[in-house]
């Protein structure tokens, strides 16, 4: 096992569930620190310097959003943040906060271990060249060249508008997390008001059929409902 192993908080109070995640990701090469509730994260964040943080929201000691808003005053460290899966507004609120992304409870040894990675990924690009954009991204038979603002999906150019193309490109340069529907909307239209949300799914539903996304197939951008929206990179 490799010497320099990522150290990961786990911060949940339900046994199984920290259990589960120690073994997995402690089976797969990462060193795995636990606490059951915020004050004992705190205490090892703080003491430890974790790579990444898997964090439960409903805590005994209070809600996890307090810890998030505790690390992001001075760390930009991954957190993925555990939730169930009816809490669509935690899980929004969690991500606006400063969390990576999230997993719905329950979740499988495969998601957990997708997650982790991308998060880890796309954190050190941020930190090796800030968030410039590389000059191609491709996914599955998806390709974006940056340079020439051209999509192709296997090797057939995809005609999008601007603000089509911006959308494609912004969750590309975040490939693996999602992206709540408000960071999307700051990000393209640099405002925010109540028709907003039916402006990026009108674009979105244009761009999915200029992609040829049928059910089950070509699922380049994941709808999260109620959340947001991820580029997939697990194809
Ligand atoms: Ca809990």
């Amino acid at each position: 096992m490799a010497s320099n192993k990522y150290k990961v908080l786990i911060i949940e109070d339900e046994a199984n569930i920290r259990n589960f995640v120690k073994t997995v990701l402690g089976t797969n090469g990462y060193q795995v620190m636990e606490a059951q509730n915020n004050g004992e994260g705190k205490l090892l964040f703080l003491s430890h310097v974790p790579d990444i943080v898997i964090l439960d929201l409903g805590l005994p000691d209070g809600d996890g959003i307090d810890f998030i808003r505790m690390v992001r005053r001075d760390s930009s460290i991954p957190i993925i943040v555990l939730s169930a899966r009816t809490d669509e507004a935690d899980k929004v609120e969690a991500l606006d906060c400063g969390a990576n992304d999230y997993v719905t409870k329950p979740f499988g040894t495969a998601e957990l271990l997708a997650r982790v990675r991308a998060a880890l990924r796309i954190h050190h690009q941020n930190m090796d060249r800030g968030i410039e954009y590389c000059k191609k991204f491709s996914t599955g038979n998806l390709e974006i060249n940056y340079e020439l603002r051209k999509v192709t999906v296997d090797g057939s150019e995809i005609r999008l508008t601007p603000t089509e193309y911006n959308i494609v490109a912004l969750l590309a340069a975040h490939a693996g997390r999602v992206m709540t529907y408000s960071e999307i909307i700051r990000e393209i239209w640099m405002w925010n008001d109540p028709g907003s949300i039916k402006k990026l799914q009108v674009n979105m539903a244009n761009i999915r059929k200029k992609f040829g996304a049928r059910p089950g197939e070509n699922q380049y951008i994941l709808n999260e409902l109620g959340v947001g929206y991820r580029m997939n990179t697990e194809m």
